[in-house]
């Protein structure tokens, strides 16, 4: 692993998106509940994309510095620098950064927030899988983010310099990596949004429900109140102003209660505290045959209603009575008739089970519970499903640190548990009363997690769906281009393929652009195929012309261009080869030098042009006597000429060369611009010797030159042969 050295302008770069990502996941957008969508961290797959892993890696320092700070849990930097450093290499590896973060959180970020939330946090485990997807769909959230940021800032892409492979990649791919984008982030932030609005809605309702049901139960149990303490005090003023007397208290009571049933007991007590009349009659009855006597006069209603005249109502407490039930005492004062003189009290006591009608008629009764507290906060009655004592004080902590809801929350069971256990809403009532309506919290959050939960398996669904028609798009486009780009292709052997282009992908479905890139193909192809015609047979003579120019070129170095014999080259050239053919089969050669007699005087007597004549009639004479294909005629320089003949009989060479002496010096040659007529002898030297006698043609020459030399010695117009052949 190679880290690369430090440059400026990335550190900057890097350190500047980081503090921006700090500051961002500094404030976590909250959602619902527990569900909060970070953004910060897109800072880290930018710099991830452009500057690969360990600028992405100081990077996440940051970006994970402002998400420790927020949710104070360090958990956060394990997390999230594995990511940067995941995403940064594969990157590196050209692989597309949003499939790097999916890979990423189902092998590596999912497994390890799992951990931490199971044995670090100790969070219930039902809610373990929730919180870790949640937190893999942010992550694939701002990875999508922070590509389309590179993707929409091409002023950095000059950036993207460091990739070790990089794959040209099919268009199904780029395609499907497009599309997989874009609907990661339309859907993504368009369910986040109205995920959020419909949660937003959902908790105003659950908040107008709860307010709903305080105001009607508070009027309901403030109505129920007030009537019944307006009976007794009616009660009171009733004895009071019609002056009956104490004998007929049994009766009013006894008509009272039998039409006000709310009272469990109603009793009358004197002015010494002592139970006069009450109703049931039963009750009194009882009441009379305690060992003890009861005496009221010491508490709370007595006093109030007797000594301060008041019409008092008061908290909840257990009876003293013969019943020790829970109740609620109202009492009033009767006065003497016509005075001020308190001389008893009339005392009701409250039925109670009316607050358990009350909360059975709540037509939200099904979700909601109700407590009612007195001004002690001592409940006076609370929902069954709540398991609360009458009379005990009302133990409760509100509000979440966790849990960021615009509602109210409320534990009363397990106050250290990690999800809030009501919503509740608070009303408080005319006489100092508490009506707290509470709604379990655990239902929402469930609904809030199954919205994000569909939301989820949506996006999963339509990245399949995505795949899918990107392979349509692709196959609608790149199949036409690819069979195309073979039909119109050359061939192996370099042609053209001139058959017309017919596939059924080609039809009235095929996109514009690709129907007219075939038609003009087509037009190309044709145009190319009779170029190519035209070509070939322009080729065809250029080459016929190139190898008659070569052959002329060919005789031009090895002919003489006035007799058109071998040229002195040629001829030593081929010598070796045919020496090399004679010495095989042991055969001789005969080596002949040929010099026109006087042909000076020729030149000067005919001209130059008449010399030129004679020299070509001297070859075509030559030519026409050596006529085997082997002999080798050559005109040597000059009046010169050589004649090299393999394989010849020895003996008849010297013959055969007479003849042609003789034949020449007959031979009429006519001067074709004078036509002046003249003929010409010739000196031959020769020598004819076994093919082995020397390597070098100057050799055989020499000794011929000798000879011809001699020819011209004894006058010219004669041959001179010398045999050097070794006895066989
Ligand atoms: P000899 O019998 O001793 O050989 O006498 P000669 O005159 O033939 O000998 P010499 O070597 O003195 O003369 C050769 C002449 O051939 C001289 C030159 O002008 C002439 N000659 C050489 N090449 C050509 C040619 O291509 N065309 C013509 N017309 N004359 C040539
Ligand atoms: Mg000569
Ligand atoms: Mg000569």
């Amino acid at each position: 692993m190679r880290v690369p050295a430090l440059n400026i302008a990335h550190l900057k770069l890097a350190t500047f998106l980081g503090l921006f990502g700090l500051v961002l996941n500094l404030y976590p957008i909250p959602l619902f509940a527990n569900v909060q969508l970070i953004l910060g961290n897109a800072a880290v797959v930018i710099v991830a994309i452009l500057l690969g892993p360990w600028y992405a890696l100081f990077t996440a320092l940051f970006t994970a510095t402002g998400l420790m700070l927020a949710w104070s849990s360090a958990h956060v930097y394990l997390v999230f620098l594995l990511e940067a450093l995941w995403l940064g290499f594969a990157r590196r590896r050209d692989f597309p950064i949003l499939y790097a973060s999916i890979c990423y959180w189902l092998l590596l970020g999912l497994p390890l927030m799992g951990l931490y939330l199971w044995l670090i946090t100790g969070m219930p485990a039902y809610h373990i899988p929730f919180t870790t997807i949640k937190q893999a769909f942010n992550g694939i959230f701002y990875t999508t983010l922070g590509e389309l940021c590179v993707v929409a800032l091409p002023s950095l892409w000059h950036l993207k310099d460091r990739l070790v492979n990089h794959t040209r990649r099919t268009m199904s791919s780029q395609l499907s990596y497009l599309f997989i984008l874009i609907t990661t982030i339309s859907l993504l932030a368009s369910s986040l949004v109205f995920n959020h609005y419909f949660m937003d809605k959902q908790q105003v309702l659950i908040n107008q429900n709860l307010d709903d049901t305080g105001i009607s139960l508070s009027h309901a149990t403030e109505t129920y109140i007030s009537t019944n303490t307006r009976t007794i005090a009616s009660v009171g003023k009733f004895i009071s102003v019609s002056g009956l007397p104490f004998e007929q208290w049994q009766l009013v009571l006894d008509s009272v209660q039998g039409l006000t049933p709310s009272f469990t007991n109603m009793f009358i007590a004197n002015q010494d505290g002592e139970i006069v009349a009450g109703s049931p009659l039963e009750k009194l009855h009882q009441v009379n045959q305690l060992p003890q006597k009861v005496n009221v006069q010491n508490r709370d209603y007595f006093i109030q209603a007797f000594i301060h005249h008041n019409t008092f109502v008061s908290p909840v407490f257990i009876g003293h009575g013969v019943n020790k039930d829970i109740i609620i005492a109202i009492s009033a004062p009767i006065f003497k008739e016509g005075s001020n003189t308190a001389i008893g009290i009339v005392q009701g006591s409250l039925d109670l089970s009316y607050f358990s009608n009350i909360d059975n008629q709540n037509q939200h009764h099904e979700t909601q519970s109700i407590i009612l507290l007195d001004e002690k906060q001592n409940i006076v009655y609370a929902s069954e499903r709540l398991g609360l004592q009458p009379l005990a004080p009302f133990n409760y902590v509100t509000g979440s640190t966790e849990y960021h809801t615009r509602l109210k929350l409320m534990d009363i069971n397990q106050q250290e548990a990690d999800t809030p256990e009501f919503i509740y809403a608070h009303h408080q009532l005319k006489n100092g009363w508490h009506l707290y309506v509470l709604e379990p919290f655990v239902p929402l959050l469930t609904l809030a997690q199954n919205q994000y939960t569909k939301t989820i398996i949506l996006l999963l669904l339509s990245m399949v769906g995505a795949i899918i028609i990107a392979k349509a798009i692709s196959r609608l486009t790149t199949t036409p281009l690819a069979l195309l780009a073979q039909h119109f292709s050359q061939n192996k052997d370099g042609s053209f393929n001139d058959e017309k282009f017919e596939h059924e992908l080609l039809d009235s479905s095929t996109p514009q652009e690709i129907y007219s890139l075939y038609e003009s193909l087509e037009a190309n192809q044709q145009t190319l195929l009779s170029h190519q015609l035209e070509l070939e047979d322009k080729v065809k003579q250029r080459t016929i012309d190139l190898e008659i120019a070569n052959g002329k070129l060919k005789d031009m170095a090895e002919r003489d261009s006035l007799t058109n014999l071998y040229n002195r080259r040629y001829t030593e050239k081929q010598f070796l080869k045919i020496q090399d053919l004679c010495e095989r089969g042991q055969d001789t050669i005969a080596v002949v030098l040929l010099d026109l007699d006087f042909f000076k005087k020729v030149n000067d007597t005919y001209g130059h042009l008449a010399g030129d004549e004679c020299l070509k009639v001297m070859a075509q004479v030559l030519s026409s006597h050596f006529k085997r294909d082997v002999d080798l005629l050559c005109r040597y320089g000059g009046e010169e000429f050589v004649l090299v003949l393999p394989m010849c009989n020895s003996l008849n060479v010297e013959e055969h060369l007479n003849q042609f002496r003789t034949r020449l010096a007959k031979q009429i040659i006519t001067d074709p611009a004078t036509q002046n007529s003249f003929s010409v002898t010739v000196s031959i030297g020769a020598l004819i010797a076994d093919a082995s006698y020397n390597a070098s043609l100057d050799v055989w020459l020499k000794q011929a030159d000798e000879n011809l030399y001699k020819a011209k010695d004894r006058g010219r117009n004669c041959v001179v042969c010398t045999h050097i052949i070794e006895p066989i």
